[in-house]
């Protein structure tokens, strides 16, 4: 039995959200004739109380898309450290917008009012670049499924609003933190001005990520995903697989943060385990003490079927996702628990 813990988008379409996608009506989604791209944004837009959304094929060309809408080159962005837009989408802040990036000592890839507030450039300093938006992550991936408190991200609205900034949410898990904190998608869509969420991973969906937003910023959307090259045809074979996402695979995303928590708890009681990083939803960030040779460990594990990713020196990451069952769930921690190697 495969064990695939590298990452939550490695999920396969189950054969009834294949039935969906057999079943879609299609059209062409440049002319904005595809009814079911139409109406899993129609449905994204009314879950976040937003005024317009728009599909494209990935999480990066949304946050990318929204970047360029919010910003003019030379001008810059605020982010945390760890940020998936400045980290791991090829550099396409600068390539893309022409944008610079002020990043931020962050704890677990999120940052606070206070810290934003430090980092704006007085727009009347004309030495420095204008700073024009801020960028969150939630939940947060370098930083191991981290959820923001809501609170902090009402502080750092008001601090947008006071400077004029942009505010935009890489919501690609917050799907997770919507399920973990038990908070409703129509507050995240009063605060932010534009919001990304992935549909392709802890949900299931082959492919696909939806960008809403307000309708000032939204209507420039259009161009900006077709100069990026992402406007599609009859998505809606993909979209069809989107919807079917959200409404059976969401809430279920519990059962990943309670095994995720489980299996933190048995690797915390590992004797090779140096550290566990807390877990609040499905991604598990932990270090091997000095003496454990990481090569070893992890070619254990690989031996064995499972499969981790290695974030680097010491770091080690594990992320439950919809394909991992509570029989390899039972498993794996058996093998932690037992395994000679591992201790
Ligand atoms: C996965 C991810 C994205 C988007 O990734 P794509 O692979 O381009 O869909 C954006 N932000 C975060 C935090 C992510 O984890």
């Amino acid at each position: 039995m495969r064990i695939d813990l590298r990452s939550d988008t490695i999920t396969r379409p189950t054969p009834e959200m294949l039935e969906a996608i057999m079943n879609a009506k299609v059209g062409d989604d440049v002319y904005k004739e595809d009814p079911t791209v139409n109406a899993l944004e129609e449905k994204v837009a009314n879950l976040f109380g937003m005024d317009s959304a728009l599909y494209f094929p990935t999480g990066s060309m949304t946050n990318q898309a929204a970047i360029k809408m919010h910003t003019q080159p030379g001008e810059e962005l605020i982010a945390d450290k760890y940020a998936h837009v400045y980290n791991y989408e090829g550099g396409g802040v600068s390539f893309n917008s022409g944008v610079s990036c002020r990043l931020v000592d962050g704890t677990r890839g999120m940052i606070t009012a206070d810290q934003v507030k430090a980092c704006i450039n007085p727009p009347d300093f004309y030495h420095s670049p204008l700073t024009s938006l801020v960028c969150l992550e939630n939940t947060t991936n370098k930083g191991g499924g981290a959820c923001y408190d809501f609170s902090e991200i009402l502080e750092i609205k008001k601090v947008c609003e006071d400077h004029g900034l942009g505010l935009h949410l890489d919501g690609a898990r917050l799907w997770n933190a919507l399920v973990a904190t038990d908070e409703s998608p129509k507050d995240y869509g009063k605060v932010f001005d534009t919001i990304s969420v992935c549909l392709s991973k802890g949900l299931g969906a082959p492919m696909g990520s939806v960008l809403v937003g307000r309708k000032e910023i939204m209507d420039k959307a259009m161009r900006v995903r077709k100069v990026l090259g992402g406007g599609m045809r009859q998505g809606g074979f993909m979209a069809a697989a989107g919807i079917y996402a959200i409404d059976h695979h969401w809430k279920r995303m519990e059962d990943d943060h309670r095994r995720a928590k489980e299996l933190a708890e048995t690797l915390h009681n590992n004797p090779a385990v140096e550290k566990v990083d807390p877990v609040e939803t499905n991604i598990l960030i932990f270090n091997l003490k000095e003496e454990v040779d990481e090569q070893v460990f992890f070619n254990t594990l690989k031996q064995n079927d499972i499969h981790i990713s290695n974030l680097g020196p010491g770091k080690l990451r594990m992320v439950t996702h919809y394909d991992y069952s509570q029989e390899m769930h039972e498993k794996l921690l058996n093998f932690i628990k037992n395994q000679e190697i591992l201790a």
